[in-house]
């Protein structure tokens, strides 16, 4: 007679980024780091940035032109012009408009008083006697950049959680900040287990020896988690070895907020990971109803957290981009921790539900729909690099050529 063990029922997706991130403390709460607004890019802001002035501070001229008053225009008799009374290039103070005039005005100069249009300088034609004539009737308010309109005074330009971006640094600039306060960054101890493994460089593609494999899990943790903001201490590849899995947990555990492994939390008595974390620390190990994916590990060693990803490289990659980015990006106290996905058209169909919710490698092409991968197995990896996004399938749920779908897109799932 064979006995045969109740499987645990799987995890939702959802389920499992709310346990984890229920376990995310805000490192900003602990820790604010004031750093150059040129080195703020991809940091999380840990307060509200407030401006001290307007922006603009003063009205100014959209456009290379004339300043004028449009009552002073229509006064004037058929063909008549207007005197040029002063020149304002960007930088200088403007002097009140003479009433009867124009003045010779450059794109962000202020505006003088008493102006209250700008007329470009295509629209003007220049009289022997230096004055102007307008070519067409200006509106009051035109090529006006108003003060303020970018900026209020003592408004929040910027909130806390937001993650900053080069654009959002500018404008951090554009209020005069010189640093801002953002998160410390997380420092996370990497590495990689799995006696097939081989580095690069290590052995020549030639001289592989059967059963090796290039440690490729390695590159895109390092990669995503840099851009993350992180500090990455990696400590290679650990061998599948109980003590030493455990010699590498404890070091990793003194000074990291995250210990982040690839490989060996399955069930195999090859993988050490999981009775090395029990040993020192507390380990749940998931099994996540997500297609690539599915085992998962969240524990603790000592301060440390722990996140143990499975070994394939898709699954691997997955998990990272659904799990452990939101709860990097959490511990960072960022807002916006997960993608929004937009409906988009399959131009393929997928006929076989699985009862897992599905990940599938796709790209946009030209038509505005989606093309599949053929081989969304998760060991392939250039599923995931050809992709530029994944279709988000609920669980038992078959596509259809056209079917509108939910994509995410991978560049802001790396990002
Ligand atoms: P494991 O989760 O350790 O059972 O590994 C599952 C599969 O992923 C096996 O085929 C491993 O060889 C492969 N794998 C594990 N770690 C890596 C890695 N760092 N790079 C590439 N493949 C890996
Ligand atoms: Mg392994």
């Amino acid at each position: 007679m064979t006995t045969t063990r109740t499987r645990a029922p799987l995890m939702p997706l959802d389920d499992a980024l709310a346990s984890l991130l229920a376990q995310a403390q805000p490192l900003a709460e602990v820790e604010v780091e004031q750093v150059s607004t040129f080195d703020a890019d991809g940091r999380v802001l840990a307060q509200d940035l407030v401006s001290a002035l307007q922006v603009p501070a003063h009205d100014n001229s959209a456009m290379d032109g004339y300043a004028l008053r449009c009552a002073d225009v229509a006064g004037l008799a058929d063909g008549g012009s207007l005197p040029v009374s002063q020149r304002i290039p960007a930088g200088s103070a403007a002097q009140p408009l003479q009433p009867g005039s124009a003045a010779r005005i450059f794109t962000g100069a202020a505006i003088p008083p008493g102006a209250d249009a700008v007329v470009m300088q295509e629209d003007c034609e220049v009289q022997p006697d230096q004055s102007i004539r307008v070519l067409r009737p200006p509106q009051p308010g035109q090529w006006l950049r108003r003060a303020g309109e970018d900026v209020a005074k003592n408004s929040v330009v910027l909130s806390k959680g937001e993650r900053l971006t080069p654009a959002s640094i500018a404008l951090a600039a554009s209020i005069g900040m010189e640093y801002v306060p953002v998160a410390r960054r997380p420092r996370v101890a990497l590495f990689s287990t799995g006696d097939e493994l081989v580095m690069p460089g290590a052995v020549a593609p030639q001289d592989m020896r059967p059963g090796a494999i290039y440690n490729s899990n390695r590159f895109f943790l390092r990669a995503l988690l840099q851009r993350l903001g992180c500090v990455v201490t990696d400590y290679g590849i650990v061998p599948d070895q109980r003590a030493a899995t455990e010699d590498a947990l404890r070091n990793a555990s003194q000074a990291h907020d995250l210990i982040l492994t690839s490989g060996g939390v399955s069930v195999g008595e090859e993988d050490h990971v999981k009775p090395a974390v029990q040993a020192l620390g507390q380990l749940n190990l998931w099994q996540i109803a997500i297609k690539p994916g599915k085992p998962f590990a969240y524990g603790t060693v000592g301060q440390s957290h722990f996140i143990g990803l499975p070994g394939n490289p898709v699954s691997s990659y997955i998990t990272f981009l659904l799990l452990v980015r939101p709860f990097l990006l959490r511990l960072q106290g960022a807002t916006q921790l997960v993608p929004t996905a937009v409906a988009l058209p399959a131009h393929f169909s997928w006929p076989r539900a699985d009862q897992r919710r599905e990940f599938l490698r796709v790209r946009r092409n030209a038509a505005g729909g989606l093309d599949l991968f053929a081989n969304q197995s998760s060991g392939v990896l250039t599923s995931a690099a050809w992709g530029d996004g994944v279709v988000d399938n609920p669980a038992g749920q078959t596509i259809a050529h056209g079917d509108s779908v939910r994509f995410i897109s991978l560049a802001e799932l790396q990002a």
